[in-house]
């Protein structure tokens, strides 16, 4: 699926596209939080990107945990620990590896929501980034079970995490700054579940895209 270069390429793709729905991010952390969403991750992920050349013939391990350090490290909000701790767990689960497969992918997909989970103390249902990732590593197992090819899966799985972020609107937070405003946060959708889909989006045109490597 994919080699060392090319994860790369896709952690600087990420950046692109929170760098380009910082706005939209910020947005949707106004009336729940602290407007700060899209912002937080746009720097993450500039500092992500300052520290991965040079990268390019490490394994994936070291590779995502820095990037992961990087998150944590210039990332003031929840998010910063959160996503941080998801990619440096991804990374223990492809340490030694140099190319990811999609069942590889999809362990350290569930090695990811497992470090959100323990980080946030958080479960499904309390309109977090959770909400997306759940129903998203699902919908992708479910997919490969059944035969599918990666393209497939990926599509199954953003398409589950859009529908998740959408599905945070019905719910009520009980973590984390959202859950400040409780009922008045009915309505609106969870920044950081929002957050996911994207990342996801461009993992999945970066696969279906035969210039998985190409900048
Ligand atoms: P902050 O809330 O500190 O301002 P951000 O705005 O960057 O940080 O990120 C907010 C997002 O982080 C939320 O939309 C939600 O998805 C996620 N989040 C916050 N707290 C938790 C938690 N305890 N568990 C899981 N996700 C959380
Ligand atoms: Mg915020």
């Amino acid at each position: 699926m994919a080699d060392s270069r090319q994860v790369i390429s896709i952690l600087n793709r990420i950046g692109r596209k929170m760098e380009e729905q910082k706005d939209y991010l910020t947005e949707l952390d106004g009336p729940i939080g602290d407007s700060d969403h899209g912002i937080n991750l746009a720097r993450g992920f500039r500092a992500v990107e300052e520290k991965l050349p040079g990268l390019e013939d490490k394994d994936l391990g070291t590779i995502l945990k820095t990037a992961g350090m990087a998150l944590v490290s210039t990332v003031g909000g929840a998010s910063g620990p959160l996503y941080g701790s998801a990619y440096m767990k991804a990374g223990m689960v492809l340490a030694g590896k140099t190319e990811i497969q999609m069942g590889d992918f999809l362990q350290a997909m569930d090695a990811a929501v497992e470090a959100v989970m323990q980080r946030g103390k958080a479960t499904v249902e309390e309109a977090t980034m959770l909400d997306a990732m759940v129903p998203a590593v699902k919908a992708m197992k479910e997919a490969e079970a059944s035969g599918a090819e990666a393209g497939e899966i990926l599509e199954a799985g953003c398409r589950a995490a859009w529908a998740g972020a959408e599905h945070t609107k019905d719910l009520i937070a009980t973590k984390g700054r959202a859950s400040y405003v409780g009922e008045r946060g009915l309505g609106h959708q969870d920044p950081g579940a929002t957050s996911f889909s994207f990342m996801l989006e461009v993992v999945k045109d970066a696969v279906a895209g035969s210039d998985t490597a190409e900048e």
